[in-house]
Parts: C-alpha cells; sequence; structure tokens
C-alpha cells in the first residue's frame, strides 16, 4: 500500500535548537565570546536530548505515567510524597544539571562566571518545545531561589539555596510557590492560612488548594498571616517550608490530594494542608506581597518562554506534516492556503521570540539592580503584555496545528493535542488576561506607564530607517497614544472594560516595533518575516494584492 506520510515518525533524530535563527542571533547579541561558545554547545546538546528523550519521556507521563498521590507508606505512616515515573526522575535530574536555576545563582564551573537569565530562558524554551508541564516545577524552583537569594538571611540561605541551585553536587531540593487558597487565588489578600509563632519558631495551619510540584519540592515558598497581622495582602508573610524534617518526617503537612488536569500532567499540583509545618521568615515579615510580586514577574517570564516553546513545537510539527502529506495530489505545502497559515505563523513565531528575549534584557537589568525607576515600570508592563499575548498565542497556535493535521491532530499518537491541553494552562496561571488587565491600569493611574511605553516606541521607530511598513506603524502609534491618553481619564470600570484591547494593541505595536528592528539590522529574510507579520497583524492587505507568504515561503522556511 502506498505511504500516506513520508515519515511517521517525524520527531526522531532531530534536535530544537536546529535552524531557530532568531535564537541564534538573540545568543550571538548577548552572550561574550567564551559564555557564547559554551551556550551552543550545551543548547545543542540539550536541543537534541529534549527533541529525543526527554519528548518520549514526556509522552509516556502524559498518556500513562503521570505523578501519583503515596499518602501512607506501608506502616500507615502520613508521607505525603509523591510517585513519579522513572523517565520523569531522569528529565529531573539532566535537567537541573544543565544549571538551568543554579548557573543564574552560581558559577558555571568551565567560564568561572555565573550564567543569566538569556541563557537559562534559552534552555527552558528548548524544553517546552517537549516538556512545557515539567517547566512550571522549574519556573517554581527558579522563583525560589531569586527569593531565597535576594531576601533570605543568611541562616535560611545556606540551608536551602545550595540545594536548590544544585547541579549534582548535593542533593537537590526543588521549588514551589504556595499563594492560592480555595477562597481566591487572583485575591491573594483574601489569604487565612495562618504562621503562629511556637517556641522561638513558626508554624503554619491552613490549606493551600492549588499547589504545584507538591511532594516533589524540597523546599516551599508560602505566603501565610501571623497573628494580628493586618488584613490584605499587606498582612501576609514570606515563609520557606521544607517538605521534610532533618531527621526524613514530613515536616507537619499533608497532601489531600492531586488535581486531575487537563494537561500538564508532568506536575504534580496537589492541595495541602499545614498542621504545624516548621516554617522560616523570609525577609522583612512585613514585605512578604512584594517579594512575591517579584517572583510572580520571573514566573511570568517563564511563562511567555513556556508559550514560545509550544508555538515553536506547534510550527515545527505543522510545517514538517504539510511537507509531507499529499491531498488531491499535491503536497499541502503546494496549496497556498497552507503557504498563508504557515508564512503567519512563521512570521508571528519569529517576532513573538525577538520581543519576549528584548525584554529579558531590560529584566537582565532590572535583576542586577541597574535599572531606573522607569525601566522598573516598563518591565513590570512588557512582562504583563507579553504574558497575556503569548499566553493566547501558544493556544492559537496549538490549535493551527491539529487544523494542519487534520483528523490527526485531534489523535494522541500525535503530540498535537498534548500541545494544546498543556497551552491552556498558559493563560490561567501566574495571572489571567483579567488580573493582566488590573496590573495595566495600575502602572498607568500611579506611575503614567503609558508615556514612558509611548516615549519608547516612538524612540526607538525614530532608529529605524524610513518604509511604508514604518509609515502605517507611526500611524498606529499615535492613534494608540490618543486612546490611551483618553484612556487615563476614564472612571474605574471603563478603565476595565477597556484594559484587555489596549493591551493587545500595545503588546502588537511593541513587537511590530522589534520585528522593524530586527529587519534594519538583519535584513533578508528578517524582512520578509517583518513584512508579513506587520500585514497580518495590522490588516493592512487589500483584497487582491500580492500573495506576501506565498510568494515569499521559501525564503521564510
Ligand atoms: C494547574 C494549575 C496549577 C497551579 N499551581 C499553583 C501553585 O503552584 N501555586 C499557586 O499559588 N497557585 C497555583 N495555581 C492557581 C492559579 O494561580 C490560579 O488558579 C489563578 O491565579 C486564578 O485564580 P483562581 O483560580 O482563584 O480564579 P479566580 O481568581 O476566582 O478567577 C476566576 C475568573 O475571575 C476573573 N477575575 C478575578 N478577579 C477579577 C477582577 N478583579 N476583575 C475581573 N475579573 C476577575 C479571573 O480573571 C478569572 O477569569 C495553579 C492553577 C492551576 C490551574
Amino acid at each position: 500500500m502506498t505511504k500516506v506520510l513520508q515519515d511517521m515518525t517525524a520527531t526522531k533524530q532531530r534536535n530544537f535548537l536546529a535552524g531557530d535563527e532568531t535564537l541564534r542571533l538573540i545568543l550571538e547579541d548577548r552572550l561574550d565570546g567564551p559564555f557564547l561558545s559554551y551556550a551552543k554547545r550545551e543548547l545543542h546538546l540539550f536541543g537534541e536530548r529534549c527533541a529525543n528523550e526527554i519528548d518520549e519521556r514526556a509522552k509516556h507521563t502524559d498518556r500513562e505515567g503521570e505523578p501519583r498521590l503515596v499518602r501512607y507508606d506501608k506502616y500507615g505512616e502520613e508521607v505525603s510524597s509523591v510517585w513519579v515515573n522513572e523517565g520523569y526522575r531522569q528529565t529531573v535530574q539532566e535537567t537541573y544539571d544543565t544549571g538551568i536555576v543554579g548557573y543564574v545563582h552560581k558559577d558555571i564551573p568551565d567560564l568561572g562566571h555565573r550564567g543569566n537569565y538569556t541563557y537559562s530562558f534559552a534552555q527552558g524554551y528548548l524544553l517546552s518545545h517537549a516538556e512545557p508541564g515539567f517547566y512550571c516545577p522549574v519556573t517554581l524552583t527558579m522563583a525560589t531561589a531569586y527569593l531565597l537569594d535576594h531576601y533570605a538571611d543568611e541562616d535560611v540561605k545556606n540551608r536551602f539555596l545550595p540545594h536548590v541551585c544544585s547541579t549534582g553536587e548535593v542533593p537537590l531540593f526543588e521549588g514551589a510557590t504556595f499563594l492560592t487558597e480555595r477562597q481566591g487565588g487572583s485575591d491573594v489578600g483574601a489569604n487565612v492560612v495562618r504562621a503562629v509563632s511556637e517556641d522561638g519558631h513558626y508554624r503554619l495551619h491552613g490549606e493551600k488548594y492549588f499547589a504545584s510540584n507538591a511532594g516533589m519540592a524540597g523546599v516551599a515558598m508560602v505566603l501565610a498571616r501571623m497573628d494580628g497581622a493586618p488584613e490584605g495582602t499587606k498582612g501576609l508573610t514570606l515563609f520557606a517550608v521544607p517538605w521534610r524534617r532533618d531527621d526524613g518526617s514530613v515536616n507537619g503537612l499533608r497532601i489531600r490530594r492531586l488535581k486531575d488536569k487537563l494537561g500538564v500532567r508532568a506536575v504534580p499540583s496537589g492541595e495541602v494542608e499545614f498542621d504545624g509545618a516548621l516554617a522560616y521568615v523570609v525577609g522583612d515579615p512585613a514585605k512578604g506581597i512584594h517579594y512575591m510580586l517579584e517572583a510572580l514577574n520571573l514566573s511570568r517570564i517563564c511563562n511567555s518562554v513556556a508559550s514560545l516553546g509550544i508555538m515553536r513545537r506547534a510550527f515545527l510539527e505543522s510545517k514538517e506534516y504539510a511537507s509531507r502529506r499529499n491531498a488531491f495530489g499535491k503536497r499541502l505545502t503546494d496549496y497556498p492556503m497552507v503557504k498563508d497559515t504557515l508564512g503567519k505563523m512563521a512570521a508571528k513565531l519569529h517576532v513573538e521570540t525577538a520581543a519576549v528575549f528584548d525584554f529579558i534584557k531590560l529584566y537582565e537589568k532590572v535583576t542586577d539592580g541597574e535599572a531606573s525607576q522607569e525601566e522598573q515600570v516598563l518591565n513590570r508592563l512588557y512582562i504583563a503584555l507579553l504574558k497575556k499575548e503569548s499566553a493566547e498565542q501558544a493556544i492559537h497556535f496549538a490549535h493551527e496545528a491539529i487544523e494542519m493535521h487534520g483528523g490527526n491532530g485531534y489523535i494522541e499518537d500525535f503530540v498535537t493535542p498534548r500541545l494544546l491541553r498543556d497551552a491552556q494552562v498558559l493563560t490561567v496561571w501566574e495571572g489571567t488576561a483579567n488580573i493582566l488587565g488590573l496590573e495595566l491600569i495600575r502602572l498607568v493611574n500611579k506611575y503614567a506607564a503609558h508615556k514612558l511605553f509611548l516615549n519608547a516606541m516612538r524612540e526607538r521607530l525614530v532608529m529605524v530607517p524610513d518604509s511604508e511598513m514604518k509609515q502605517s506603524l507611526v500611524v498606529e502609534l499615535e492613534r494608540l497614544g490618543n486612546d490611551l491618553i483618553a484612556f487615563t481619564a476614564y472612571d474605574e470600570a471603563l478603565q476595565t472594560f477597556e484594559a484587555k484591547s489596549l493591551m493587545k494593541r500595545m503588546a502588537d505595536m511593541y513587537e511590530s516595533v522589534v520585528a522593524l528592528e530586527w529587519s534594519r539590522k538583519h535584513g533578508g529574510r528578517f524582512t520578509k518575516l517583518a513584512e508579513i507579520f506587520m500585514e497580518d497583524t495590522w490588516s493592512l492587505r487589500k483584497q487582491g494584492e500580492q500573495m506576501k507568504t506565498v510568494e515569499f515561503f521559501e525564503e521564510i522556511m
């Protein structure tokens, strides 16, 4: 019988780093000589591992090997541990050993200096092509390391940080961040978990309702309220809570159950009850929410990075399938409609990746303590804009990939259903679109973030040579500027009503500026991608005009 597809096992022996010109240029721009060589070598190895064994194991974890709660040991003692399959364990070990968390905080032995977030996010991006579910625990461990490194006293830092940053030399403690309670995730101020002072220590009592990495984490960063603390977010203190005591017994907590989830099955998300868990205060007890919001911003960037990973995997799978599948006697890629879908995906993927790594540069400045007040505001704004946009795009790309595969796209033999299920959580956790809309309102009303944004976009656009694309963008920027100024005068209800559509336009504007900058700097293929992106984003094409995605197809693919 004739083969309906050239090769059904399309992902075999691939390397997710291969052919990623956007990431290559980002790395060459950001990393110096020896670090660049090191990163390229290591990312090549990791990209290959992600495309092969990590991907195989992710499939197994998702389909039949998902984490399971082990509540009691054979003697009936409560152990609240989580069983994970052997392959998953290997993925955990191999991933942390690359220094994805550790080398942000400690020296890379080959180089004699620390790594940075750009390198760590490049690793997270490759990992999320295969295992975005497991990038959640990595994210939580990154957030835990950030909090301990920045705010814990020496005692608490020494106790936990070397384990959280382990690259194999000491036992690994994965991290976790527990905020959400039954009465509220977005509304963290409603938290009621208590921190009670006993014999010079704090002990936690109460329940956390969404606790990812429960049972796997060695230490969790938990928000709780000390007796007598004010209501609302101001009364929340940050605690480091070890999962086990020094003697190995469970530290006064239990997992009630693991959530039965739509996707990201690799991460065990539990409901955790604290019943006198020993907890260490981190930093100033009155500033818990400030610390956690900083960690949340880091997690939101990871969310964008995971979104990019899913987008690229969806694109790669779509491209590969379309180039192998025949229908009505032709390859799918011979059809203009298919070229149009793939061309738009290629353009959006490139621009989104470039934009996310663009603001990561600013984020590194902020975390190094070198950013001005205005840059800090812009940093928060870009994080909110791109978290929302990239998460929505991850879902859109996963949908497009299913569509491109036809019936096969809906079948679990292919990665496409998992991509959609895993993508769907990215708009929810780390702040829903509405909550990000409230962040825009706060930044505009309190810090005039809209003015900073408009100035930054204008300044960057001035540096771009004149072109039709630039002219259209200048007009759009003028329009957006007027709408943002009008927005500042609205009452609360109208502001909330308009916030999300403005965020979409701001994200489009930011990405367009980045697209034009790449076109100026790198030309060729990147100019073609910018043209497609601009035309699609701002609806510039009129019926019957040039089919850019078709004409540029060979070059941009
Ligand atoms: C798989 C998974 C794992 C998770 N892991 C963790 C974890 O490890 N740690 C943790 O702390 N949390 C975790 N969460 C919780 C997650 O962060 C929350 O679910 C999320 O923040 C939303 O909170 P909520 O579920 O209470 O929804 P709600 O806050 O009840 O929101 C419901 C809806 O109302 C909207 N809404 C809420 N307030 C407003 C408002 N003021 N204006 C307009 N709309 C509003 C929201 O946008 C949303 O659409 C996890 C969630 C999932 C799904």
